[in-house]
């Protein structure tokens, strides 16, 4: 599954320097190793046993400024899937404006097989194991799937003690006793949300009263939900590890949420709606899709049974080569990773410059932003699609991102031949 995922973002950046020939193709002999891959092993005490973890911290690019990018705890982490990831962030962060480059960092562990006494001690032996790579001016991990707030807080305590240092921008996603933001939490499914509102609006489309599914009940999932709830959008169907329901006359988020929480995550014995598998989910009549659990989601079948107008990458690469290929040729609209679950980075860069300058925002301001933010991307890739006739909005997120980075690599005197 990782080698796909590994092969899928350099075939997208390929595919754009074969169909872009404005963008200078030698660029991505930059772009295509990363520039730093760490692994690292370390053995920890864990009921009075000892158990061997391998650790992974690949740091893509870092012209536009320090390495950004989560930390993902799950037992199919591989190195492939991990530079993969980091390389999304260097393109990520380039179309967001935001002054950092791109890395990812993985841990191979199933998170629910520890409880949170294991995962500190986990955390801080990672942390002491790549203490020298990362750092506010160098690289600053976040959380990322099977990861939170509070592995980010013991982290940065234990980076604090050994360095001997106070600037808490070392990791973001914290929560607000270690610098963080109470927004953070949030902030990707709003980006998602707001996104998608933009989009409509620009498209003069009305949103109160559409329907959607959504694949994926966690951080980004259940946010996304909650804002588009705001908006009049109808929640049809559901998933997520344990399965999928469908239920025509709507669902409730935070009902769910509750049973979830109370039923660790399983959806099997939620009340309300018909269980059904995955393709049947997928082939849902509403009006979008938002998958927001893990890559590789949309392949061919549930991209030729797909019925919606709109898909709406909230995870990172839920759509296969093939499927990207046969919704485009179904003139399926897709609003891309890179773009919609941007609000992530977006408010941990706002996290960082709190953190280095002592300087904090309150909620309503950091939602503003964002808020404003989005509005203004969405604007300049609609614009961008039109001046230079570009199809798709994934091809005017990349071409936008690639462009930022070849004036960087010009601007600071690097060899790159027309
Ligand atoms: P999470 O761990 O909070 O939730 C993941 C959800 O996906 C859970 O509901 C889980 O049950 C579901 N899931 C896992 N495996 C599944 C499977 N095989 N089939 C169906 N559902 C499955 O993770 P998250 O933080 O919400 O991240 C979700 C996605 O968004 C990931 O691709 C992540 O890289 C991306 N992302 C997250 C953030 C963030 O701020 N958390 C930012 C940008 C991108």
């Amino acid at each position: 599954m990782s080698k796909n995922v590994f092969r899928m973002v350099d075939n997208t950046i390929l595919k754009i320097y074969n169909n872009f020939p404005k963008l200078n193709k030698n660029l991505y002999t930059y772009l295509s190793k990363p520039q730093n891959e760490i692994t690292v092993n370390f053995t920890v005490e864990i009921d009075r046993k000892l158990q061997n973890f391998t650790g992974y911290r690949i740091q893509h690019n870092n012209i536009m400024g320090p390495y950004k990018g989560g930390l993902r705890y799950h037992p199919n982490v591989e190195v492939n899937e991990v530079e993969a990831l980091s390389k999304w962030m260097t393109y990520k962060n380039s179309l967001q404006d935001i002054p950092f480059g791109g890395a990812k960092g993985g841990l191979r562990i199933d998170p629910h097989q520890y409880n949170n006494v294991e995962l500190k001690k986990i955390s801080e032996k990672l942390t002491e194991n790549i203490v020298n790579y990362i750092g506010p001016e160098k690289d600053i991990p976040a959380p990322d799937v099977g990861t939170n707030a509070e592995i980010m807080d013991c982290m940065t305590q234990k980076y604090l003690d050994i360095t001997n240092t106070d600037n808490y921008g070392v990791f973001t996603g914290k929560s607000p006793n270690y610098g963080g933001s109470e927004f953070r939490k949030e902030a990707t499914g709003t980006g998602v949300a707001v996104c998608i509102k933009e989009w409509a609006e620009l498209k003069n489309i009305e949103l109160k009263g559409k329907t959607y599914i959504l694949q994926g009940l966690g951080n980004v999932g259940y946010y996304t939900a909650k804002k588009l709830k705001e908006y009049g959008l109808i929640l049809i169907g559901i998933g997520n590890a344990s399965g999928y329901k469908y239920h025509k006359e709507g669902y409730d988020i935070e009902n769910i949420q509750e049973f979830i929480d109370k039923n660790d995550e399983d959806l099997c014995h939620y009340p309300i709606g018909k269980t059904i598998d995955k393709l049947g989910f997928f082939s849902i009549n509403c009006d979008i899709v938002i998958p927001a659990a893990l890559e590789l989601q949309i392949c061919e079948e549930e991209a030729k049974n797909i019925q919606a107008k709109l898909i709406v990458e909230a995870a990172n690469g839920p759509i296969d080569e093939k499927g990207d290929e046969i919704l485009n040729e179904r003139n399926i609209e897709i609003l891309p990773d890179i773009l919609t679950n941007s609000g992530g980075v977006l408010c941990s860069y706002y996290e960082w410059l709190q953190n280095c300058n002592n300087v904090y925002y309150e909620r309503y301001l950091l939602n503003q932003k964002l808020e404003d933010k989005f509005k203004e991307k969405v604007k300049q890739i609609f614009d961008l699609m039109e001046e230079e006739n570009i199809q798709t909005m994934r091809e005017a997120c990349y071409y936008y991102s690639l462009k930022r980075l070849e004036n960087e690599y010009i601007k600071r005197g690097y060899y790159l031949p027309n």
